[in-house]
């Protein structure tokens, strides 16, 4: 827990009492203790109007000042956000651009959103990002069927072609949560935009690792069959 003087809006001094210092910069998006600045109390305003505090961050590079907007009752502020937000965009490795060409296009546009707090999009978004990413997979595997994959619904494609079972209890859940950000009741109330983003990454960890395996067999075959 944290005191700041702060203005109040009739120009007196106030102190307000807030649980913490944003961690992390918008503007360059790095891990930082912020420096603190000036903070500004409106009273009858429990809003992310009710305590805004300006932040410096002490990077060497950035040095940007950034605002740090609570919400509470008058005794105590709870951090909501920081502002403004620099967007920044998700570069994926080698592996996962070679096998969808699409996937980073469609994350970055949902991150996007995400960023600028377009929340009843930014799911559906990442949602289309994995059948992206696991379609895309699949069809790198087997080329021939392309087409049938392409017109599957992903939980179908994934009961029926993922192999590998901890692939296919990561995708399952991955395409359950994604199926309800695109729907009009939500089923897994308790599970959001991060909880989908946390099963892309598994995803993500289980292509890399398949493809590297793919690759160091094909490089080092096992010793019967080798010519
Ligand atoms: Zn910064």
């Amino acid at each position: 827990m944290f005191n700041i003087q702060a203005i109040h809006q009739n120009g007196s001094n106030v102190v307000a009492k807030y649980d913490k210092r944003p961690d992390l910069c918008p503007v360059c998006h790095k891990q930082i203790t912020p420096n603190i600045g000036q903070g500004f109390y409106k009273e009858g305003v429990y809003d992310e109007t009710g305590l805004q505090i300006v932040f410096r961050c002490p990077s060497e590079k950035c040095q940007n000042i950034f605002l740090g907007l609570y919400s509470g009752t008058p005794q105590f502020f709870y951090l909501k956000k920081s502002l403004p937000v620099k967007n920044t965009t998700r570069q994926f490795s080698e592996i996962i651009q070679q096998v969808s060409s699409e996937f980073e296009k469609i994350y970055n546009q949902s991150y996007f959103a995400e960023q600028n707090e377009l929340d009843m999009v930014c799911g559906p978004g990442y949602r289309k990002a994995l059948e992206f990413l696991i379609k895309d997979y699949l069809i790198s595997k087997n080329i021939a069927e392309a087409e049938d994959i392409k017109k599957e619904f992903l939980g179908n494609t994934i009961e029926k072609r993922v192999d590998q079972q901890q692939l296919k209890i990561v995708t399952k859940r991955a395409a359950w949560l994604g199926n309800d950000e695109t729907h009009y009741e939500r089923k897994w109330v308790n599970k959001d935009v991060k909880d989908l983003k946390d099963l892309i990454e598994l995803t993500i960890r289980w292509i890399e690792a398949d493809k590297l395996t793919e690759k160091l067999l094909q490089d080092m075959p096992d010793e019967e069959k080798k010519p």
